[in-house]
Parts: C-alpha cells; sequence; structure tokens
C-alpha cells in the first residue's frame, strides 16, 4: 500500500505547538521533519541536531519560498500564529507542496477562501491539523450522535477554557492581529469542531455574548470569555463557552435515550468519556503521531484527502466563528 519512501515534512513557525508536532512526527511509522522554516536562527542548530535535519532544507521567512526548488520536501506544516496561516499556505502552495495548517485555519472564512481557492489552483491538497479526528474518544462521540445509537441528539455542551491571565504581554495570542481574536478563535473551535462533529451537521443560527471582562489589563484587545448557541435545522441546539480565565474541557451530548459525553475531551489527554450508564474504555494514543500517519497514507499514495480534515472543514469552522463575533457585538441572532 505504501512507497518505501516517508512523507518529508517541513514545519514553518518552531513554537510551542511545532515541538509537539515534531516529537509526534518522529515517532510515526510514515512521516520524518525533514525542513524547518524559522525567524530564530538560535533554533536552527537545535532543531537540526534533534532531528537530523540537512542544512540544504533549513529556511527562514524570506527563503522560504525557494522550498519550490526542493525535492526532499514533500509538505509544508504551517505552525505559525493564526493571521499569518493565509500567507504561508499560500506560498506553499505556489511553491508546489502539499500544505497542512495549524487551526483555526485562519482569521476568517474569507481567508479560508483564498487559501482553498490558492491550493486549488496550484494543484496541490490542504489540511487542517485537526488531531481529534483521528483520537479515539472523538471518534466515538462521533459515532454515537452521527449514527444516532441513542437517538436523535437535542442537546450539546462544549467548552475549553483554561487560565492564562499569566500570559506574557507581548503574547501574540494577545495581538488581534496575529491572533484574529481571543479564546474562540484558539480554543472556541473546538467547541464548533464538536458540535458539528456530535450531530454530522452544519449549524443554521448562532447568538452569542462576551463574558465579563475579570482580567481587562491582561485581555485587552481581544475577548477573555464567551459563550454562544449553535442552533442546527433540526431543533439541536449547541451551548459553547470559551475561556481564557478558567478551566473547562468537555464535550457533551443529550440524545433522546441516553447522553453521552468527554470530559477531558479535548486536550492531549488522558480522556475520559462515559454514557449515563458505561465508561469508555479506548487506547490514549500519540495524537501528533496518528493525525500525521493517517494523513500520510493519503498524501504518499496520492490520494484525496477526505472532506472532514481539509481546507473546507476549517472554511466551515471560520463561517462560524465570523458568525459568533458578529452575534456578540451586535447582539443580535446571525444567520451562518
Ligand atoms: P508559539 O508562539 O509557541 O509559536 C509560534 C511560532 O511562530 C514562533 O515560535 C515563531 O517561530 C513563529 N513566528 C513567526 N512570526 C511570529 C510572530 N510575529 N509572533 C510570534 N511568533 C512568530 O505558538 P503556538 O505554537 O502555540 O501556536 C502556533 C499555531 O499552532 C497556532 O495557529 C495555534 O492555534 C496552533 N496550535 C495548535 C494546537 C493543537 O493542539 N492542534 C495546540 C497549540 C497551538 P520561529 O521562532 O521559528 O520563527
Amino acid at each position: 500500500f505504501f512507497e518505501d519512501k516517508k512523507l518529508n515534512v517541513a514545519l514553518v513557525g518552531l513554537g510551542r505547538y511545532a515541538n509537539y508536532m515534531a516529537e509526534g512526527i518522529a515517532v510515526s511509522k510514515y512521516c520524518k521533519v525533514n525542513g524547518i522554516v524559522t525567524g530564530t536562527p538560535s533554533k536552527i542548530p537545535v532543531w537540526r541536531k534533534k532531528y537530523n535535519i540537512p542544512e540544504k532544507n533549513v529556511y527562514n521567512y524570506e527563503t522560504f519560498d525557494q522550498i519550490a526548488d526542493n525535492k526532499d520536501i514533500d509538505v509544508v506544516y504551517v505552525i505559525l500564529p493564526n493571521g499569518m496561516h493565509k500567507e504561508y499556505v499560500i506560498r506553499a502552495a505556489r511553491a508546489g507542496k502539499h500544505v497542512i495548517v495549524e487551526k483555526p485555519m485562519a482569521i476568517s472564512a474569507a481567508e479560508c477562501e483564498e487559501m482553498i481557492e490558492g491550493c486549488h489552483k496550484a494543484g496541490v491538497q490542504l489540511a487542517v491539523g485537526y488531531r481529534l479526528h483521528f483520537e479515539p474518544y472523538n471518534q466515538h462521540m462521533m459515532k454515537l450522535g452521527q449514527e444516532k445509537v441513542y437517538g436523535e441528539v437535542r442537546y450539546i455542551e462544549a467548552g475549553l477554557g483554561y487560565n492564562s491571565t499569566n500570559i506574557d504581554p507581548s503574547d501574540w495570542h494577545l495581538n488581534p492581529e496575529l491572533s484574529g481574536g481571543g479564546c474562540l478563535q484558539n480554543l472556541g473551535v473546538y467547541c464548533v469542531q464538536g458540535a458539528r462533529y456530535v450531530t454530522g451537521l452544519e449549524p443554521v443560527a448562532i447568538t452569542a455574548r462576551f463574558g465579563e471582562k475579570l482580567y481587562p489589563d491582561v485581555f485587552k484587545e481581544v475577548e477573555e470569555s464567551i459563550h454562544w448557541s449553535m442552533e442546527f435545522a433540526n431543533g439541536t441546539i449547541a451551548s459553547c463557552v470559551a475561556s481564557s480565565s478558567f478551566q473547562i474541557d468537555r464535550l457533551f451530548a443529550s440524545a433522546e435515550n441516553n447522553f453521552f459525553e468527554l470530559s477531558p475531551a479535548i486536550s492531549y489527554g488522558p480522556f475520559q468519556g462515559r454514557t449515563r450508564s458505561d465508561e469508555f474504555d479506548f487506547p490514549q494514543t500519540n495524537q501528533q503521531q496518528v493525525q500525521m500517519d493517517e494523513m500520510a497514507k493519503y498524501l504518499l499514495n496520492k490520494k484525496t484527502l477526505p472532506d472532514h480534515i481539509c481546507g473546507l472543514e476549517g472554511l466551515k469552522d471560520l463561517r462560524v466563528i465570523d458568525a459568533v463575533y458578529e452575534a456578540a457585538r451586535s447582539g443580535k441572532r446571525v444567520a451562518v
């Protein structure tokens, strides 16, 4: 089934998540970190040594486009601040490389559309790093909901929050140009995903409100917390929350004949899940490794990526996020 070769990945932006990703790739079966793109020269020797990366496969943000001439890179993985995703995805596509981009795919649906178009024109594939699509506890939630194992899902609660009130004031997450917003973009995107993949449906309308700022000196230009509801055409409601000042990590679904839930649901695990009567028992996986090996199966074999991990999936989430911001700002119910 597989070619002999591994999928050669170049990581763009060597920050916190790139380190997790590289460690997952290092223990993967079908992928290798074979290139890096960084603006911080001091990271180069550390990364080259740790992952055995040839000097010719090292780029900075100015030389990045030369990656077009490098046959030893198959896919570019963009792990930059959200506001930089669009530019680097499109540049990678123009260089003729397949692209994986971290969540949120971009900072607006309009940007996602440009990225999809750019990759389509260049004839390359575009995936979003939605690791939970390959994670057994979340896959079980998808199955229970979409296959209506306990009847129709009527109500969902999804929440993700961490206390980041001691964040460095220069962190890009606090800068709307680089982040596209606060906890909704960074954490809430998982709640939007969760509600969509448990129901298998797209929301039709949103109501939302920003939470009170308890730390206005920290969260000057982005929301500290946000609450929103997603209405689906069949009447199902998802009640969601994201926060940068309190802890929550939960995906709950209520169906006609039972409820099912995960908590923790979204972070790196270990996950726990149950129905009214049973505990879930699945293997805890290395999410980055599994994601990359699954994506490699398509990219190495020149097969089209399934819809649920491609750019279109990221676009659908950003359409909802755009509507959540509009609803919170206007106080009105907004159609998606
Ligand atoms: P970090 O701030 O830790 O890393 C971002 C890196 O981008 C920096 O280290 C830097 O790398 C590079 N960079 C280039 N320009 C800038 C700039 N102007 N400001 C800041 N950094 C810059 O962020 P994360 O790794 O936490 O997040 C990166 C992306 O990954 C985001 O889109 C985030 O949403 C996503 N993410 C996904 C997770 C998941 O579970 N799927 C978890 C965490 C984050 P260099 O020095 O090499 O140039």
